[in-house]
């Protein structure tokens, strides 16, 4: 039986040091190395539990790349081994911490509203260094969400303390909370008075005002419910920054506004879409040029044309067999980057020369009879040398 590991982090999130005694220490192979696997007396780390990752940090000079727990026993993965018996003094990485603990006290008290307010559960919860997530089962409009947002940074700014308890039993059977479960271990209440109670185990920050903010990313149907995305504190200001980034970068190039640059994107879309097609007709129109001004009496034709799409191709080749007998063949691309093509031909099984193509140059590609496409890198002379040969 393994000592069940004391869990420092339940009464105090705000500390980063701690001192312990190293209870045992396994080598573990794994593919990009040895890996060392350390139980402690007692540690701050708190491992991957309740969909958040674990906290990083060292124990003396080792890295500690992973926490697990299992039975209430932790596990520490480290790059380096400690020796059993030995005292040892580990150190949270606090920023990362308390990143976390800014996420997760702002999840419970969204959830707490959703609640309170809409009557869903709180059915998944995953809160990993870019992204935190929460199911409900129930739907929730992105109107629902801003509103529950904007209740959230009320409840934030109001600096409300969290409290954490560890009620008894009798006094939990006649309590309301979320995430009631039965559990044989003692029970961690946390409480943001007027918002949420719910049991968890993570470290929460002491007072709302911590938070700084929450902003919802996004709200999207899920299962028979909602998943939302939120970020908190100084991620949401970091998520700040690179949207604001890129919201100045196209402002600057299209020379908008920031508030109505979606508009200006639409606008500009929408031009091209008219350009593409006025495009189109004007290769259209040339190619009908060119395909009249190529003498009857040629039984075959093959054209390389630089850009050209595969509508276009495939109605030059549809309009070149009605003329000419033999293979038609249009090439689109350059000698450096290859060639699309397509051949058609009203008397002859163009699999065969297809078969020349795969043969000579490793072309890709097929069809039809009446019909191949496909694609090869060639120089257009040797590709041209092939159709004056069959
Ligand atoms: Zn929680």
């Amino acid at each position: 039986m393994t000592t069940e590991t004391i869990k420092l982090y339940d009464n105090d999130a705000y500390e980063t040091s701690f001192t312990a005694t190293v209870l045992s220490c396994e080598e573990v192979k794994k593919k990009d190395g040895t890996l060392w696997q350390v139980c402690l007396d007692q540690t701050l780390f708190f491992p991957e539990e309740g969909g958040q990752s674990a906290d990083l940090g060292v124990l003396g000079s080792a890295q500690v790349l992973d926490v697990q727990i299992k039975n209430n026993v932790i596990t520490h993965t480290l790059n380096q081994p400690l020796a059993s018996g030995s005292s040892v003094t580990g150190q949270i990485d606090w920023e990362h911490r308390f990143y976390n603990m800014q996420q997760h006290t702002g999840e419970h008290i969204f959830s707490g509203l959703v609640q309170k307010h809409f009557g869903f559960d709180n059915v998944g919860f995953h809160l990993s260094d870019q992204i935190v997530t929460m199911d409900f089962n129930g739907p929730l409009t992105w109107a629902d969400a801003e509103q529950l947002e904007w209740e959230v940074n009320t409840c934030i700014v109001s600096n409300i303390p969290v409290e954490v308890t560890f009620p008894d039993k009798a006094v939990l059977s006649g309590m309301e909370y979320r995430s009631k479960i039965e559990i044989d271990g003692q029970v961690r209440i946390v409480t943001i008075p007027g918002y949420d109670v719910c049991a968890c185990c993570a470290p929460h920050v002491h007072r709302t005002g911590e938070i700084g903010i929450l902003k919802v990313q996004s709200c999207q149907k899920y299962k028979s419910g909602v998943r939302i995305s939120i970020l908190c504190g100084f991620r949401a200001l970091e998520d700040y920054r690179c949207k604001q980034k890129n919201v100045i970068e196209i402002s600057t190039s299209l020379s908008a506004r920031q508030e109505t640059i979606s508009d200006s994107v639409a606008r500009l879309k929408s031009e091209l879409a008219q350009a593409k097609l006025q495009l189109g007709a004007a290769n259209m129109q040339l190619m009908q040029k060119k395909i009249a001004d190529i003498p009857a009496t040629l039984a075959q034709v093959c054209l390389f044309e630089e850009n050209i799409d595969t509508d276009l191709m495939r109605f030059t080749v549809n309009e070149l067999v009605k003329n000419h007998p033999g293979y038609c063949a249009v090439f689109a691309g350059s000698d450096a980057d290859g060639y699309r093509y397509i051949i058609g031909s009203a008397t002859r099984d163009t699999r065969e020369i297809g078969s020349f193509l795969r043969e000579r140059f490793q072309a890709k590609g097929g069809g039809k009879a009446e019909m191949i496409q496909g694609s090869l890198t060639a120089p257009a002379e040797k590709i041209q040398e092939l159709f004056a040969e069959v």
